[in-house]
């Protein structure tokens, strides 16, 4: 308190991620601090709507309980000052419920806890490097949705400084995410006009998972202080390629060697590496229902757009769902590039490690490795093309659910079929302009 006062702390932002990886906060005032540690922080036990109206989805204990408390208590050992905002440090959250002081079932942190528990169990310990892109927007009243791409012309892949961000975008966003603490290490523009890219270094799954969390959440934030929209949807323009959200894993024995590397072996690939890369293929499929979880995930799928649509994995190949970048050694590891964007970091390392869990178990071997073109659909079979197509395997993949917990499975699919059930209710734009006129 004391330290925190002499920085001139006075705010403390509590932030917990909720089911769709949103950070949801309240401000405490520095002196309500100890009491917000001892008792946690009072929220009501909801997961709200993607869009702005923020309507309540009715999970299990919540709104059919009348809203009860959540209690959510701050980590401080991720307290970090907002550097764009003087006065205010910022602090996750772990959400409990409060009769028990027990984990709440759909409280994404505990979910990847309970992973953890289970991949430690087996001696292994993940090490995860997240790499997310994004669109930046500019306001465009004349638009239906009132913003357009930032810099509409003329940036590219690796297109240098001002000429693809004419406003230094990039530049003031990596070095306020330095400043912040969430362990960035480059960025650069990406393939699309507006669209940018940026790399976290690699630490343990909870760590990466928090600081990928804070990283949206801040670049969203930056983005508002400049009057503009960082969005991490997967494909939010027709005409353009969607926003992935790599992630590279390896993982770590007691003495920090890296056990998915092994120069004996076939590629150079230990046998706890291919057995794990065997099980993100066997359940790929019920990834997606967290790797790519909305409607609009699946619009980012499709061949030649280097998002996979095919289930392969290939050595240093941008076309495979499971790429091996050349590294070996320290840096052997596998770069899963499934997941889009719009993904909730906890859910999408739940969902991975619990699948490369799976296959270290079962001791599953993964076919030969894709060379050269990875779409062609005679060679591997297709991902879920649809949401309701995911929520299906989800649901079916009983394996995969029982490492990650029935409340937590249960939990999503409530969420998730009410947002594919309130899409299949809504007349698109595309509609319109097809049918209207002709039919
Ligand atoms: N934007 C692509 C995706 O959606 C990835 C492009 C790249 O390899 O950087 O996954
Ligand atoms: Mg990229
Ligand atoms: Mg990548």
């Amino acid at each position: 308190m004391d330290r925190l006062a002499a920085d001139g702390i006075d705010v403390i932002r509590v932030a917990y991620p909720d089911l769709i990886g949103t950070d949801r906060a309240r401000d405490v005032l520095l002196e309500h601090l100890p009491s917000a540690c001892d008792h946690g922080l009072a929220f009501c036990r909801a997961v709200y709507h993607t869009s702005p109206q923020g309507d309540v989805v009715e999970v299990a204990g919540g709104l059919d309980a009348g809203l009860p408390d959540i209690a959510v208590r701050p980590d401080l050992s991720t307290l970090a000052p907002l550097p764009w905002e003087p006065g205010v440090a910022w602090c996750l959250g772990d959400v409990l419920d409060p009769a028990t002081g027990s984990p709440a079932p759909e409280s994404p942190r505990d979910l990847l806890r309970h992973v953890l528990a289970q991949c430690t169990e087996e001696g292994l310990t993940p090490v995860v490097g997240p790499e997310l892109e994004y669109f930046l927007c500019d306001p465009d009243p004349g638009s239906p949705s009132g913003w357009k791409r930032y810099a509409e012309a003329p940036g590219n892949v690796y297109t240098a400084g001002r000429r693809g961000d004419p406003d230094g975008h990039l530049l003031r966003t990596l070095r306020q995410l330095r400043d912040l603490g969430i362990g960035v290490s480059m960025g650069n523009h990406e393939f699309s006009p507006g669209q940018f890219e940026i790399n976290l270094t690699h630490s343990p799954a909870l760590d990466a998972a928090d600081r990928a969390f804070r990283f949206k959440a801040a670049v969203k934030e930056l983005a508002r202080t400049e009057g503009r929209l960082a969005t991490f949807m997967a494909k939010p323009f027709s005409d353009e390629g969607g926003s992935g959200f790599h992630v590279h894993v390896s993982c770590r024995d007691g003495e920090g060697r890296n056990t998915f590397d092994d120069p004996a072996a076939p590629h150079g690939l230990s046998a706890t590496a291919r057995h794990a890369i065997a099980g993100v293929l066997a359940h790929a499929p019920a990834l997606t229902a967290l790797l790519n979880p909305t409607v609009n995930s699946y619009k980012r799928f499709g061949p030649d757009t280097l998002a996979p649509w095919l289930i392969d994995w290939g050595l240093d190949n941008r076309s495979a769902m499971v790429r091996i970048p050349p590294e070996r050694g320290a840096g052997a590891r596998f770069e899963l590039r499934l997941a889009d964007a719009s993904a909730n970091p906890y859910l999408l390392l739940a969902g991975t490690l619990a699948a490369a869990l799976l296959g270290v178990r079962a001791c599953q071997e993964p076919p030969a490795p894709l060379e050269g073109y990875g779409y062609d659909t005679t060679k591997a079979a297709t991902l879920p093309m649809t949401l309701p197509a995911a929520l299906d395997a989800f649901e079916a993949d009983t394996a995969l659910t029982a490492v990650l917990g029935k409340g937590f499975a249960s939990a999503l699919l409530a969420y998730k079929r009410d947002e594919v059930a309130r899409f299949q209710q809504y007349v698109t734009d595309w509609e319109f302009t097809e049918y209207a006129y002709h039919l």
